[in-house]
């Protein structure tokens, strides 16, 4: 029988959607009932696993799954060796240090000898004991933020996206200690058949990754500037200028990367470009 690729995706939760969004995007096809526990893709030898995020650096340590997608935090936090083969860019949060408004906080050292509330002790002891600073730490794994209002923890360490949950329980953000995004994890043991497939499903992911990170620019310019607008721009290797039909003017097309995209812009402005347009990229390869 043909081997399949198994991956690990948290079943529901932060990670679930974009998770499978980025294998569809990879134009792989799947049913997703969430009922299941295990699902096959229709079009790639690929088998889904889906579970709790704790529960994945666990199975791809020991063969259940070979591949897994997880928050980095998790997988910093499991102390589980794993190869991370890739960094997917979704799911941004951070750790931070919160203390009671009351609190006041001048830098780290001021949590030597205090009881953190966390479900990251790993992390933060290795953050603290890098800083010189000993602290003591309550493991919680749910509702962090209540734990120095029912004189469990003097502060606390959790995941923030927008502080609003600090504010409703009467703490302040002091100190950001960790960044995480959501990483894939491969078995280093992994089968060499499977790693076979996996090689085909990160060429697929890498241009889907590469595409997000660029757009297709199109614009008009006279062609007297198409040395100017080629410096600017840039493009896979250079760009592609057509000229216009009884014109002095050109059409040049090319990929600008997102980041830089609103300095090209301004800079094509003052070069005299007209008729610029942007599009999405939906894949692009090397
Ligand atoms: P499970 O039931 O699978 O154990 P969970 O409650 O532990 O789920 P989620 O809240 O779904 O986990 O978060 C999963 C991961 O998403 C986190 O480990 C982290 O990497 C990331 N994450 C957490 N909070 C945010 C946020 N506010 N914005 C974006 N990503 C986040
Ligand atoms: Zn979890």
């Amino acid at each position: 029988m043909e081997k399949k690729l198994r991956i690990a995706i948290q079943s529901k939760g932060r990670l679930s959607e974009k998770s499978l969004g980025i294998i569809e995007q990879c134009g792989i096809n799947f049913g997703n009932d969430p009922r299941v526990l295990k699902e096959e893709a229709y079009n790639f030898p690929l088998e889904f696993l889906f579970v709790r995020d704790d529960d994945i650096p666990g199975y791809v340590k020991s063969g259940i799954a070979d591949i897994g997608i997880v928050g980095r935090n998790e997988f910093d936090e499991k102390q589980i060796a794993l190869d991370v083969i890739r960094d997917l860019g979704f799911a941004k949060c951070r750790l931070s240090v919160a203390v009671p408004n009351s609190f006041n906080y001048t830098g780290l050292k001021d949590l030597d000898g205090l009881r953190i509330a966390t479900s990251y002790p790993n992390i933060l002891d290795g953050v603290l004991k890098k800083n010189g600073v000993s602290a003591s730490y309550v493991n919680v794994s749910g509702s962090v933020e209540v734990t120095p209002a029912i004189g469990v923890a003097d502060a606390i360490c959790d995941l923030v996206s927008t502080g609003t949950t600090l504010k409703m329980n009467g703490l302040k953000e002091v100190e950001e200690i960790y960044q995480s995004s959501a990483i894939m994890v491969m078995n280093p043991d992994i089968e060499s058949e499977r790693k076979n497939i996996l090689d085909k499903l990160l060429l697929r992911i890498d241009s889907v990754i590469r595409a997000k990170n660029y757009k297709y620019v199109m614009f008009n310019l006279p062609e007297e500037h198409i040395k100017e607008a080629a410096a600017i721009v840039g493009g896979m290797k250079s760009p592609t200028v057509t000229k216009l039909f009884e014109s002095d003017w050109v059409s040049v097309q090319t990929v600008v990367a997102e980041d830089k995209f609103w300095s090209v812009f301004d800079q094509l402005i003052e070069l005299g470009a007209e008729g610029i347009l942007v599009t999405r990229i939906e894949k692009m390869t090397e």
